[in-house]
């Protein structure tokens, strides 16, 4: 189950399976920032551009960030944010890479869609995704001292992001949780029939092949039309529960990123001009 929650005009939801252990993240709205525009207002992407071809300024998404990641008792300098690359790339944060991504002056962490923290990094303790409509999923072990930050849109996910996310951590299967965010929903996703293959030659590959129809809802009822809506929230939680997560430990939000534009930040609602959104997750343990 998701809540919303709030600190000031800051609005944000958390995973009930996450919040239980004790775990501080969220899955951030747009509410609550200093950026205007297109970006109104909790803006964390530098190279998104609105409608007048301009990107909101570096000042305005690092105050974002310190906004956001005060919420969970931390600072950008203490956490870091990928790139983002539509990959399947998880990096394991180490020590230094502090504020990568989250301070504008410092590079972001390039070539990946997925970070790892575990307790021996020390000077980072957050992880953070940002994401228009792409899937935002937080991952953590109960003990909370391994947590990882996932960006999966569509080429992500057919790629297994979230599994290899879910393959760094040492620890019993059984002790990963995970919160699949608001994103764009089978309500609003029509994709082309390469999604649809992508998804069946995937798990297809994974002995999971009759699954793939339950992943999408036909468009029409028209017998001519072979239109169809993906679910990638349900894809995700369907490859973590293959790859051996109980299905008990995965929490998905059920909220469209497009049916909540007001609330999130969608890029295909907004025809291509928003900002990002962000989610994150703090490690529980501080060095
Ligand atoms: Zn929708």
């Amino acid at each position: 189950m998701f809540f919303k929650r709030g600190k000031g005009d800051v609005f944000y939801y958390t995973s009930s399976l996450l919040s239980e252990h004790g775990i501080a993240h969220g899955f951030f709205t747009r509410h609550g920032g200093v950026s205007s525009g297109d970006f109104s207002s909790l803006n964390v992407s530098t190279a998104r551009k609105d409608k007048s071809g301009n990107c909101d300024a570096p000042l305005n998404v690092y105050r974002n960030y310190v906004i956001a990641l005060s919420c969970l008792e931390t600072t950008p300098e203490r956490a870091v944010g990928a790139k983002q690359v539509h990959g399947d790339v998880v990096l394991c944060v180490e020590s230094g890479d502090g504020g990568k991504g989250t301070n504008p002056i410092l590079p972001e962490m390039c070539g990946c869609d997925g970070l790892f923290l575990d307790e021996t990094t020390t000077g980072v303790d957050a992880l953070c995704v940002k994401t228009a409509d792409c899937v935002p999923i937080l991952l953590s072990s109960k003990d909370g001292k391994q947590v990882s930050a996932v960006h999966a849109g569509w080429r992500g996910t057919v790629l297994d992001i979230v599994t290899k996310a879910a393959e760094k951590f040492d620890c019993p299967k059984e002790d990963i949780l995970c919160a699949v965010g608001p994103c764009i929903g089978v309500c609003c996703y029509e994709v082309g029939e390469e999604v649809y293959e992508a998804v069946k030659s995937l798990f297809s590959y994974k002995g999971m092949e009759n699954l793939t129809d339950s992943m999408f809802r036909n468009v029409c009822t028209c017998s001519a039309c072979s239109k169809k809506k993906a679910n990638l929230s349900e894809i995700n939680k369907a490859l973590l529960i293959a790859f051996g997560i109980p299905e008990e430990n995965i929490d998905v939000s059920g909220i469209c990123t497009v049916c909540h534009e007001k609330e999130f930040f969608s890029h295909r609602k907004s025809g291509g001009f928003s900002g990002t959104f962000v989610s994150a997750i703090r490690r529980q343990i501080r060095n």
